[in-house]
């Protein structure tokens, strides 16, 4: 039978290499490569942020102005374009009383701009006008998180039988699902919602208007990011109070795991180290472990075991038990740290901080630095996240194979990914805890700097291990395909409801 070739509209509002603030931005840039790679005609909408305009980015003109209805009023906005290395369009929605902030979701104090629903209920709506005013005709529309939720609603409500827009099954991929988009219900009219959903299990929110739980319900499939994660959240303990709504979803919700970009991710080729290495020969990484010292001001000594962190400085990435520990762990152990993230500020300012207070031993770069975080993950013996819970989790699998002996929390993606190490066989990939405390990251970190010290073979089996770990987008993209079909079908069954 021959192979279907689908017409994919993703709609986000983060897209790497032009806007990251997470791992949305990598996920999305690579499952498009993956669609392309695979013959599927794929294109995507993002904002035109002033963040993306200011980096001197060549694009032209796709319409110079769009009009975009909502509930209240007119906006308008012009649609900019540019093409991804690998040929995939961009459409680029410039509405700078939207976009030209300086942040993407909040200001520098981390409040969130309390016009988000209409920022991004615009971009959603705006998304959809760019199909009908560019003739596109997507079978499917993919959207991410919060911020993209109320396109599957508007397809649903506004556009049901409208003859393009009709005809295209929606997928919600929720990355994080403790963001869900929840704001004064003062902006309902204005976002063009029916009176009747506002509802609890549609938009209804203690009062508040939640635009992920609307999308969950208006999407014709929904998945996250990693199968124990998908079990995870469809339990009441961590369904982040949507539990019942992505429970009711049934077969049309699932968990596929993120992949990795091994042409932007690998030590064999990253142009961003100082030298290159393999599983075959580890010389680079010493190479680059000392470079990194140096960076970050540490003790140059290839002898002392290094632990990295990357991440948003956030309870969420469980930074706070790295906080209540690293100092005893520097105290306790021969071991030094380097930490690169920006946050909460009391975490800022905390690792921030430590450099000063015991320097030589942890190094800090608080904001957010791509070359750095591939030095860290090329330099580093071993990676840390004590994430709380995590959706999937990319740094891990960066670090399996940059042979970063990750040392992680036994939760969503990072259960999924990283196997334990087996003190009796030296098997494994990793170090993993259970429990949510200090003590159970403390200990953790001990047994892999004792591995390090006291049985260094079986570290090096572990890197070996790590390193032949295949998390390459193709099995993803696979599922994915698997999902749209899933999609197609429940739209089918939804509107045979009309007939
Ligand atoms: P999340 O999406 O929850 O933030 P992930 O681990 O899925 O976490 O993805 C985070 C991505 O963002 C990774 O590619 C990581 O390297 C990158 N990243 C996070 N913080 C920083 C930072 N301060 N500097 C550079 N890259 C960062």
């Amino acid at each position: 039978m021959a192979r279907k070739r689908h017409s994919v509209f993703i709609v986000t509002s983060e897209l790497a290499p032009y806007v990251k603030t997470g791992g949305l931005a990598d996920m999305v840039a690579a499952l498009a490569a993956g669609f392309k790679r695979k013959g599927h005609d794929v294109r995507v909408a993002l904002p035109f942020y002033s963040q993306i305009k200011l980096s001197g980015m060549r694009y032209t003109t796709a319409l110079n102005s769009m009009c975009v209805t909502m509930g209240i009023g007119e906006q308008w906005c012009a649609v900019r374009y540019v093409e991804t290395p690998d040929k995939i369009p961009v459409y680029l929605i410039e509405h700078d009383a939207f976009f030209d902030r300086p942040g993407l979701y909040h200001d520098q104090g981390y409040n969130d701009y309390q016009d988000n629903p209409r920022r991004f209920g615009f971009f959603s709506r705006a998304a959809l006008q760019i199909v009908l005013d560019l003739s596109l005709k997507p079978d499917i529309i993919h959207v991410n998180d919060w911020q993209t939720a109320l396109v599957p609603v508007y397809l649903k409500t506004w556009f049901w039988n409208h003859p393009v827009l009709g005809r295209s099954a929606s997928v919600l991929t929720i990355h994080n699902e403790s963001y869900q988009g929840a704001y004064s219900a003062e902006h309902y009219k204005w976002l063009g919602l029916r009176d009747d959903d506002f509802t609890p299990d549609i938009f209804e929110d203690f009062k508040r208007v939640n635009l992920l739980k609307g999308g969950i319900y208006y999407a014709d499939a929904v998945n996250t990011v990693s199968p124990t994660h998908a079990r995870e959240i469809s339990t009441p303990f961590e369904g982040f109070g949507l539990a019942p709504y992505i429970s009711n979803k049934g077969k049309a919700f699932r968990g596929i795991l993120n992949g990795v970009d091994y042409s932007t991710w690998s030590p064999e080729i990253d142009p961003l180290i100082p030298a290159r290495y393999s599983a075959h020969d580890l010389s680079g990484k010493v190479v680059c472990k000392h470079y990194l010292q140096k960076h970050f001001h540490l003790e140059e000594n290839s002898r002392i075991a290094l632990i990295g962190f990357i991440g948003r400085l956030t309870t969420q990435k469980g930074i706070h038990l790295l906080k209540e520990i690293i100092e005893r762990v520097v105290k306790d152990m021969v071991a030094q740290f380097v930490i690169l993230g920006s946050g909460d500020p009391e975490y800022e300012h905390f690792f921030g901080t430590l450099p000063g207070r015991y320097p030589g031993k942890i190094g800090s770069y608080i904001g957010f630095n791509n070359d750095q975080a591939h030095l860290i993950e090329a330099g580093a013996d071993f990676f840390v996240m004590p994430s709380l819970y995590e959706p999937c989790g990319l740094n891990q699998m960066y670090s399996l194979r940059y042979g970063t002996v990750p040392i992680v929390h036994a939760t969503g993606g990072l259960d999924d990914t990283v196997e334990n190490y087996d003190e009796k066989t030296g098997s494994g990939t990793g170090f993993k805890f259970w429990e949510i405390s200090g003590n159970a990251l403390y200990y953790t970190i001990g047994w892999a700097v004792s591995t390090y010290y006291d049985r260094s073979r079986h570290l090096l089996t572990l890197r070996q291990n790590a390193m032949k770990q295949d998390f390459s987008w193709d099995r993803s993209v696979k599922q994915y395909l698997q999902l749209y079909e899933t999609a197609i079908h429940m739209k089918n069954e939804y509107d045979t409801r009309f007939e």
